[in-house]
């Protein structure tokens, strides 16, 4: 028996080898700048999936916000969600983009009329009465939009109680419900109009992508502004605690100097972790997957696993109040 096992965790003495062991023997002692990415990436994935990921002691709600499209908020929102949901944390998705992109790539179905976050808005439903389990994650809930949600904006415009609307219908289902939420994130749409404001209402830490790319910080200041009002007006509680650069290409040398201004900006809040440019992450949903479920090993995933990772080991913002 001892011997066995030894055998089989041993590549040396002839067992069976490790991925690592093996990518170790062929790219070793080569130059070789492809089997030097392969060994980094199943170093950093073996890292990542032996590491504990902490709880936090009260559920942390995170809005994924920039008012830019196309920077990788719903990408960002549903990958950290399904890596969170793998490590173990209970966690739920609030679509609150009417393109649904983040209830799609989470297998959630929503075409016009299906009960979702617009009937939750507007009360004609609550949260318990709409949210769907993630086919590839037990631990992970949505609460699915759809187009509809487009016109809550106008419809809700008049209402006293406007900017309060998700998070009355949050805070009752999070009472009610015997679900304790590790993590809710809020995916929202590219604007600063009133579903922003209700996200911003609702969360206690902002997380901003940030794509690598030209004019990358252009905008920037008018969402700060925002939030910094937000948090003046009505949400004492929130913080703008995590800037992550995405789509980042380590070829180019405008990715680094993105990261790098950002950096000099916001050394507090910029996440050390990136998520890099790949085509696997823009495919995945497609087959309504994060990329954790559709390519588990792909450089995506790794990239959504230490993002999460350092998100867990950082904790939430502490408040002196
Ligand atoms: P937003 O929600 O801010 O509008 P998305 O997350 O929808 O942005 O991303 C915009 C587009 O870029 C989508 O087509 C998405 O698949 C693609 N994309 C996002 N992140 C990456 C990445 N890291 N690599 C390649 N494509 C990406
Ligand atoms: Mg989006």
């Amino acid at each position: 028996m001892t011997s066995v096992s030894r055998e089989t965790s041993d590549s040396s003495s002839g067992g069976i080898e490790s991925t690592n062991d093996v990518l170790r023997r062929i790219f070793g002692d080569s130059q070789s700048s492809l089997g030097a990415d392969l060994l980094d990436e199943s170093n950093r994935l073996q890292k990542v999936s032996n590491a504990d990921f902490p709880r936090p002691p009260r559920t942390r709600i995170v809005a994924v916000a920039n008012q830019k499209g196309g920077v990788g908020k719903t990408t960002t929102t549903v990958n950290l969600a399904s890596a969170f949901a793998e490590a173990g944390m209970r966690v739920l998705v609030l679509d609150m983009d009417p393109q649904g992109n983040a209830s799609t790539a989470l297998g959630i179905q929503h075409p016009s009329g299906t009960p979702s976050i617009y009937d939750v808005i507007e009360g004609r439903n609550t949260i318990e009465d709409v949210v769907k389990t993630c086919p590839d994650f037990d631990s992970l809930d949505v609460v699915p939009s759809t187009i509809d949600l487009s016109g809550a904006e106008l419809e809700i415009a008049t209402l006293d109680n406007r900017t309060e609307l998700l998070k009355e219908a949050v805070d009752s289902y999070i009472a009610a419900t015997s679900k304790k939420y590790d993590y809710i994130f809020i995916d929202c749409a590219p604007s600063l109009g009133l579903l922003v404001l209700n996200s911003l209402r609702v969360a206690r830490e902002v997380l901003i992508p940030i794509q690598a790319e030209y004019y990358a910080l252009e905008g920037l200041g008018q969402l700060l502004k925002t939030i910094q009002l937000v948090q003046s007006s009505f949400n004492p509680d929130l913080d703008i605690s995590m800037m992550l650069v995405t789509m980042y290409d380590r070829r180019t040398m405008l990715s680094k100097e993105v990261y790098e201004e950002v950096q000099r900006h916001y050394p507090q809040v910029l996440l050390k972790a990136t998520i890099p440019r790949a085509v696997r992450i823009s495919e995945a949903p497609s087959f309504a997957q994060s990329i954790i479920a559709y390519d588990p090993k792909s450089a995506g995933a790794i990239a959504y696993r230490e993002v999460a990772l350092e998100i867990a080991q950082r904790g939430a913002p502490v408040h002196e109040k």
